[in-house]
């Protein structure tokens, strides 16, 4: 079982040469990556190297090893690269990826989630395969272009900003794919992706975005999430008919939620509360574990999926 919430099952295809992992930090969302932590876990992890995620080169390998251990009857929904970005450039031929992609038309049985702070790269190796078809054999006409990629394949971008989300989802939406999703996490501040879930000016709202997954950050050093912030995510998923999955809290929760085992009294002198947001809307967040804070939006949870046709 996948830890990841909106997940059944993940795999990282993308390796160092010798194990371990690498990425490098691209955005306010990478500050504390989760993969760097477990990657640097040398001595603890056996498969970890100690590496941190910054800008030197490593050479990196393919292991397709991981797709033989998904389940061959039962469907499931994958993450792939939750160790990495598979658009990472440095070091990482496009050889690679094309390897990994042809694993996944061999396993069509399951649906596979790719998530980018890179859609740039991963928007000409979209088209790149478009152009050679061939050298990803899906089984299905090429020449039809509705139906060329396959319907289970979801690529989306993070987008734990607005300035992130007003760079990347564009280029999201400029590139080949049957489902196309943002992930909002760690969620950093509000974010109005209104524009990009229907076509302004199309009366049947043709959905840009399939679905939206919102969170805030967890693990140490992690940056508080209003619920102001997800609620609005919601309510434009909701008001565009986009399916919007609520993956968690973070480590925050707002003071006018009942605390267990602690008081906020006791949290404020310890200095366990930050202020966030503006105006009317600012929201004092004090500091709890993931599971105290949970995985409830104004007091519901959120599953949604995006339908595949
Ligand atoms: S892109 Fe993802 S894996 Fe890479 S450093 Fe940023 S958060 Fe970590």
């Amino acid at each position: 079982m996948s830890k990841i919430e909106c997940t059944d099952k993940t795999i990282n295809p993308l390796k160092v040469k010798g194990g371990g992992y690498h990425c490098t930090k691209t955005s306010e969302g990478c500050a504390n990556c989760y993969a760097e932590r477990l990657n640097l876990r040398d001595g603890f992890y056996a498969w970890a190297n100690g590496i941190p995620f910054d800008d030197r080169d490593v050479e990196f390998e393919v292991d397709l090893s991981v797709f033989d251990k998904l389940p061959k009857t039962v469907p499931k929904r994958v993450f792939v690269q939750s160790m990495g970005d598979m658009f990472h450039g440095r070091n990482n031929p496009v050889d690679n990826n094309i390897a990994i992609f042809q694993a996944i038309s061999d396993n069509p049985i399951h649906t596979y989630i790719i998530l980018t702070k890179r859609p740039k790269r991963m928007r000409i190796f979209m088209r790149g395969l478009m152009r050679y078809e061939g050298i990803v054999d899906w089984g299905i006409d090429p020449y039809d272009t509705v139906k060329w990629i396959p319907d289970n394949l979801h690529l989306g971008v993070t987008a734990e900003n607005q300035a992130c989300a007003d760079e990347r989802i564009p280029i999201l939406l400029d590139t080949p794919a049957a489902i196309r999703f943002v992930s909002i996490e760690p969620m950093l501040g509000p974010v109005d992706i209104s524009q990009y879930l229907y076509c302004s000016g199309d009366e049947y709202r043709t959905p840009y975005l399939d679905w939206i997954i919102a969170g805030g950050e967890s693990g140490p050093g992690a940056r508080p999430m209003s619920p102001y912030w997800a609620e609005s995510i919601r309510d434009q998923c909701k008001t565009a008919d986009v399916a919007f999955f609520f993956k968690q809290n973070g480590v925050w929760i707002p003071d006018y939620l009942e605390l267990p085992g602690g008081s906020n009294q006791w949290r404020r002198q310890r200095g366990q509360y930050r202020w966030v947001g503006t105006g009317d809307e600012s929201v004092c967040m004090f500091k709890e574990s993931k599971k105290a804070a949970g995985r409830l939006l104004d007091g519901q949870e959120y599953n949604e999926y995006p339908e595949v046709e």
